[in-house]
């Protein structure tokens, strides 16, 4: 299977026929037949991505390129733990800056927490979404650790799908989403089941996780994402890294 060479219609029935296997066999599936592939990991639960990904494949060579979004202003404990990670799958993790003349202006003419103001867009699209699309330009497929039961934002998230946000009509791109329809309870069974370290954020009442500013603790019963950018509506609570808007591509 040359998963570049499927149409729409071929990717919506690879979708269809990987609704019921679990995220390794998704992943021992697809890799493969991606082309050159990327994975994102957040610092977070999505740690069980790659945890997936090296069990899935039968050598390292296989293994999608893992990075991480250093927006400079990640938690500390968020830091450490890459490293933390970085040590126990002995992987090369590759941390993406934002553009440092961009990321200059921004904060001289705006400050260090403009998004309290006039919401997180501008700040995530100079901090997250361009050093990713700069990124990806350079990859067929990035493999993410979105679930559906994350957010209402993500509630129809596809296990494999033509990325919208970063394919232009000269570069598709595929997306891979091996957790799409994996429970958080899951989540954390795997990681528990398998003793892999996690975030120590998630010991002091953070279940979703991203920049210091824009990440706080949540209490019994509050859905994970109300711990992100609380002041803003529950419905724009992505970073742009997962938009859905159409565009044609081929
Ligand atoms: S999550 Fe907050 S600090 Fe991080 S890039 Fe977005 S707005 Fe900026």
């Amino acid at each position: 299977m040359d998963i570049s060479l499927l149409d729409e219609t071929g990717i919506a029935e690879l979708n269809a026929s990987l609704l019921n296997a679990s995220p390794r066999e998704i992943l021992a599936t697809l890799i493969p037949n991606l082309g050159r592939s990327a994975l994102s990991f957040s610092g977070a639960e999505d740690v069980v991505t790659i945890e997936h990904s090296i069990k899935a494949i039968t050598n390292r060579d296989q293994l999608p390129e893992i990075f991480t979004l250093d927006t400079g202003r990640l938690p500390p404990a968020t830091q450490r733990y890459l490293e933390v990670v970085r040590a126990h799958y002995g992987i090369k993790l590759d941390l993406l800056s934002p553009d440092p003349d961009e990321l200059r202006e921004f904060v001289r003419s705006k400050g260090l927490f403009s998004f309290y103001e006039d919401g997180h867009t501008e700040c995530c699209g100079i901090r997250k979404v361009a050093p990713l699309r700069r990124h990806l330009a350079n990859f067929d497929a990035w493999i993410t650790g979105q679930r559906r039961d994350q957010s209402p934002t993500r509630s129809e998230v596809a296990i494999i799908e033509i990325d919208r946000t970063f394919s232009t009509t000269e570069h598709r791109l595929i997306k891979v989403n091996p957790l799409a329809n994996t429970t958080s309870e899951e989540v954390w069974n795997t990681i528990r089941l398998f003793d892999i370290p996690y975030n120590e954020l998630h010991d002091h009442g953070y279940v979703s996780i991203g920049c210091e500013p824009c990440t706080k603790a949540i209490g019994p019963n509050q859905h994970e994402r109300e711990g992100r950018w609380w002041w803003e509506e529950s419905t724009h609570k992505e970073c742009g890294l997962h938009i859905t808007t159409p565009l044609k591509v081929r």
